[in-house]
C-alpha cells in the first residue's frame, strides 16, 4: 500500500470546511503527499499561505487542480457549477472529484454533467460544522466522531468511493452511503429547517421595538442564545443551501407549520396532555442524541 492515500489533494474554497480538511490531512497523516488550495479573493489565499496549512496556493482553479488525484469542492454549493466548468478541462484522467456540499441532488445536477469521462465523481457531505467561517475558523478535529455521508451516483467507480471513504475515516469520521434524495430530506429536517427557524426567530426579535429588543438581548436565556448561535452562520452558504434544497425544505417547513399550529391550539385551549407529550418527546430525542454521542 502506498504511504499516502493521494499524491496531490486540491481543495477549492478555504473556509471552515476546506481549511479543516487541510489541517486534518496534515494532523492525521497518510492522506496526501501534497495539499494545494484555491480560494476566491487574494486576501483569503494570502491568509491560507500565512497559516501554513497547505503546501501551495493557486489563484487559478484550473491550475490548482492540474496533476491532482483528488479534488474537493469546498465553496458554497451555488458556486459549484461555475467551479466545475472552470476546472473540468484541467482534471487529470483517473482523478477523483468530490465535494462537501450540504445539498446533494443539486450538486449531482450541477456538477455531474460537467465531469469529464475518466474522472470519478464521488459527492460527500460531512455532518460537522460550527457557526464560524473563513480559513481561520477551521480545526483538525472538526470531523472526529462525526458522520460523513457519501451519495455516489449509480455506477460510480467502487475504488474511488472506497478512497473517499478512507479519506474521511482517516480524518476521524464515521461514513455511510445514502441515496441523494433521501439525504436531502433527512438534512432538510435535521439541519436546514433548524437554521431557517433560527434566522427567522432572530429576525422576529430584531423587528421588536428598540426598547424591547434591548431587553431581549439583555435577558437572553439559553433558548434565544442557542438560536443566535445558529443564526451567526455564513449568509452566502445558507442562502445557497436553502435555494438548492428548496423542495425538501419547504416540505419540512409545511409539516413543522402544521405541528406548530397544533401546539398553538393546545396552548389556547389549555390542552396540558398535548403540551406535556410534546415536551417529553423533545426530551427523549435529546437523551437519544446524547446516547449516540451526537449532541
Ligand atoms: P465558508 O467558511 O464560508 O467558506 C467558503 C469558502 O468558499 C471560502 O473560502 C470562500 O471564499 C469560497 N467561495 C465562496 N464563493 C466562492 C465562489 N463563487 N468561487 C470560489 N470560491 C468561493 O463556508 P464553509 O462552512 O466552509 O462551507 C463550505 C461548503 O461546506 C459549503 O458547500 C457548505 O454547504 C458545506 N458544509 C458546511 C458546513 C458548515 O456547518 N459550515 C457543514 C458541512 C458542509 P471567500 O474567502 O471569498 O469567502
Amino acid at each position: 500500500m502506498a504511504e499516502f492515500l493521494f499524491r496531490r489533494l486540491t481543495l477549492l474554497g478555504m473556509g471552515l470546511i476546506g481549511s479543516s480538511i487541510a489541517r486534518a490531512a496534515r494532523a492525521y497523516g497518510g492522506i496526501a503527499e501534497e495539499i494545494v488550495a484555491n480560494a476566491r479573493p487574494p486576501k483569503t489565499l494570502a491568509r491560507v499561505q500565512e497559516l501554513g496549512i497547505v503546501d501551495r496556493v493557486e489563484a487559478d482553479p484550473a491550475r490548482a487542480v492540474a496533476g491532482a488525484d483528488c479534488v474537493i469542492l469546498c465553496a458554497p454549493v451555488g458556486a459549484f457549477a461555475g467551479l466545475a466548468a472552470a476546472i473540468a478541462p484541467a482534471l487529470s484522467p483517473g482523478a477523483i472529484l468530490s465535494d462537501v456540499g450540504s445539498t446533494k441532488q443539486s450538486v449531482i445536477r450541477d456538477v455531474g454533467p460537467l465531469v469529464p469521462s475518466g474522472v470519478h465523481f464521488v459527492p460527500a457531505h460531512p455532518l460537522a460544522g460550527t457557526e464560524y467561517s473563513g480559513p481561520d475558523s477551521g480545526f483538525a478535529e472538526l470531523f472526529q466522531g462525526r458522520w460523513c455521508l457519501l451519495t455516489p451516483p449509480p455506477g460510480t467507480d467502487a475504488e474511488s468511493v472506497a478512497n473517499i471513504e478512507t479519506l474521511w475515516r482517516r480524518m476521524g469520521s464515521m461514513v455511510d452511503v445514502m441515496e441523494p434524495a433521501h439525504h436531502d430530506r433527512v438534512l432538510a429536517m435535521v439541519s436546514h429547517l433548524p437554521h431557517l427557524l433560527a434566522f427567522t426567530v432572530c429576525g422576529t426579535a430584531d423587528d421588536l421595538a428598540d426598547e424591547t429588543r434591548q431587553q431581549v438581548l439583555q435577558y437572553a436565556a439559553s433558548g434565544f442564545r442557542d438560536f443566535t448561535r445558529i443564526a451567526a452562520s455564513d449568509p452566502e452558504m445558507w442562502r445557497d443551501v436553502f435555494l438548492n434544497n428548496r423542495e425538501a425544505l419547504l416540505e419540512m417547513l409545511a409539516r413543522f407549520t402544521e405541528d406548530a399550529q397544533a401546539m398553538a391550539r393546545a396552548v389556547r385551549w389549555g390542552d396540558t396532555d398535548y403540551i406535556v407529550d410534546k415536551i417529553e418527546r423533545g426530551r427523549k430525542i435529546r437523551r437519544s442524541l446524547i446516547e449516540l454521542k451526537q449532541e
